[in-house]
């Protein structure tokens, strides 16, 4: 197709898809938008920066031809008035990749964000967003330099699908009416309505995405974050849906983290990704206690929202987050901030969230010695103190530079320090930092298995994972006097009482037995023996148990507490107060 405005350089060439897979020249032709508002300054300051880092990397033989695509208001003054031309569009689809600025929505009736038409015309349905922290950027964090994930949020559906009916409107009524009439659901008068719809295939699609990236960048785990036990058949399918594409897709590459303690004893075996969940709430709170245990993260789209913004703040970096919107062999990456309007053409503002995304673009295109050079560079003139206004002011002692110096600062490093073999090893530390963590954190799952595991947040499915391990016990022939000094000493309720003489089986004695066999028979405390009101014996669970059965043989014993035990030893003991706090915790979710 022949274009009106768009000029594609003469010696690029494009990116071509052969099998799915995208094949990259050494001229390609990339795409850019620069955006509007400060979308200019950070732009010309990045191209520069890409440029010199190619150019540094592969010596002349490798080099960019940037295409210049027009979104927003420079489109509209060369499409008369149209800020979304097609034809940028196809140009968009024909170049395969591409990189954008931040575009104003522009205000009036019947204009959508130009983001979100973009995403939804292309289909980029998954938005992703690697969150890592660079040093010397100012962070609220002790350790920031523990996070590294990158989230897969869905893009084309949740609550964000824009099915919404205004209270008071026609539809509203009519839809309100429907569902109490028809459905039997009940909600206040004159509330506003919203669907939010999670589909098998949208799910599929996000989830097989985090998975390949997870295999092609070596990566640990996917997490597919929920609220499947609030939100049963959108959220709690989204979950369902994930473990069954990697089952069904990516059997030979993955286990599930249910498999890794249960066959693995907490060691992954050697080339498979985990496949795990955790309940979205939980994950805020990890995210900032044990960010490390998370790697690929695949999730909806107000759950990614929330998530991405929490995290890149987390590494000082709302401002400096890189982005992309990808889909099927063609992706868009761009600036995850706004147009900044009051610092428009000031070559005033960071150009870091840009500059990192397109860094992730040439990872993307395979040209990950490039991506290093700014990887590289990028933290020492951070920390060198050569930073724009924005870092300036969190930091003591920084110079002030411009846009354009800052880029300046990058290049100057790039072309006057760096080489190549000193990128490739600066990557091979950080994999094998990473590797250590790894074997670390594999070290203390093999450990205690049991305890990592709830501490990292996943959900108990068996009673083995919440039973209490330290047993206090007491001897038969003690006095019921000290099994309640022994009680209030450690602040529980019951003490198991231990196989003694003729007694082979353990027992049992609580507070409630104290009551209504000794104090309400009217015996003397001190002179009783434990051993005489203790019940016994105590039923007894395998540690592999499922909560759902030890609360059908609660109820069928009428009974709170279940003694576990492991190939014939008892290795802990469950109660019902264990079990309701676990569903009070972590919902209730059919294990996988
Ligand atoms: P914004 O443009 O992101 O700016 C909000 C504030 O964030 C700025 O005033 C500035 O803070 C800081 N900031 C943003 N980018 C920065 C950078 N590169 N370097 C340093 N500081 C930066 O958000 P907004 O004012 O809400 O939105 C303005 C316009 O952008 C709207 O039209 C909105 O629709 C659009 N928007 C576009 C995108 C996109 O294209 N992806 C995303 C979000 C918003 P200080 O004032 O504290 O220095």
């Amino acid at each position: 197709m022949s274009y009106k405005h768009i000029v594609l350089p003469e010696n690029g060439e494009k990116l071509r898809v052969d099998n799915g897979t995208l094949k990259v020249p050494d001229n390609p032709i990339l795409g850019y938008v620069e955006g509007d508002g400060i979308g200019p300054d950070i732009t010309r300051a990045c191209l520069r920066v890409w440029d010199a880092a190619v150019a540094r990397a592969y010596g002349g033989k490798r080099k960019i031809h940037w295409c210049e695509l027009f979104m927003g208001e420079k489109a509209a003054k060369r499409y008369d008035g149209d800020y979304f031309p097609q034809e940028t569009l196809q140009a968009l689809r024909d170049l395969s990749v591409a990189i954008k600025g931040p575009l104003t929505t522009p205000v009036g009736e019947g204009f959508r964000s130009l983001n979100v038409s973009l995403r939804q015309q292309l289909d980029l349905y998954a938005c992703v967003r690697p969150v890592r922290y660079y040093d010397g950027v100012p962070s609220p964090m002790k350790a920031p330099g523990k996070v590294d994930v990158v989230i897969f949020r869905e893009n084309t559906e949740d609550v964000y699908a824009g099915i919404e009916f205004e209270s008071g409107s026609e539809a509203n009524r009519q839809l309100s009416a429907f569902l109490r009439e028809k459905l039997n659901a009940r909600f206040f008068d004159d509330a506003g309505l919203g669907v939010k719809p999670i589909s098998p295939f949208a799910t599929k699609r996000l989830v097989r995405k985090a998975i390949e990236y997870a295999i092609e960048h070596q990566r640990e785990s996917v997490t597919l974050v929920h609220k499947g036990n609030i939100m049963k058949y959108t959220e709690g399918s989204f979950r369902s849906w994930g473990y069954e594409l990697a089952r069904e897709e990516f059997r030979e590459q993955t286990i599930t983290e249910d498999e890794l303690y249960a066959h693995h004893g907490g060691k992954v075996p050697k080339g498979k990704i985990v496949i795990k969940d955790r309940i979205a709430d939980i994950i805020f709170q990890l995210m900032l206690l044990r960010p490390e245990e998370f790697d690929v993260i695949a999730t909806m789209n107000l759950n990614g929202d929330y998530l991405s913004d929490a995290i890149a703040a987390q590494v000082g970096g709302v401002g400096i987050a890189p982005g992309a919107n990808i889909g099927d062999n063609i992706a868009v990456f761009e600036a995850t901030h706004g147009t900044a309007p009051k610092y428009a053409g000031q070559d005033k503002v960071n150009p870091g969230s840009l500059l990192l995304s397109g860094v992730d673009m040439l990872e993307y295109i395979g040209w990950k010695e490039a991506a290093d050079m700014i990887r590289v560079a990028y933290p020492e003139v951070v920390r060198s103190g050569v930073v724009t206004y924005d870092f300036a002011r969190q930091m003591e002692g920084a110079t002030e530079v411009p846009t354009s110096g800052f880029a300046d600062a990058l290049i100057e490093r790039i072309e006057r320090g760096l080489e190549i073999e000193e990128v490739k090893q600066r990557r091979a530390e950080r994999r094998r930092a990473l590797e250590q963590e790894r074997a670390e954190r594999e070290r203390r799952r093999m450990q205690a298995p049991e305890e990592e595991m709830m501490a990292s947040g996943r959900k108990p499915t068996t009673v083995g994972h919440l039973m209490t391990r330290n047993l206090i016990t007491v001897d038969g022939g003690e006095s019921v006097d000290e099994a309640m000094k022994i009680m209030r000493e450690h602040a529980i309720s019951s003490l198991l009482v231990e196989p003694e003489g003729k007694e082979t089986e353990w027992g049992i004695v609580t507070r409630h037995d104290v009551l209504s066999r000794v104090v309400s028979a009217n015996r003397d405390s001190a002179r009783v023996k434990v051993g005489e009101i203790a019940t016994r014996p105590i039923v007894r669970v395998d540690s592999d148990a499922s909560l759902g059965d030890c609360v059908e043989r609660m109820l069928e014993h009428n009974i709170r507490r279940l003694l576990v035990e492991r190939d014939g030893e008892i290795v802990g003991m469950a109660s019902e107060s264990d079990l309701a706090n676990a569903v009070e915790q972590f919902g209730w979710v059919r294990a996988e």
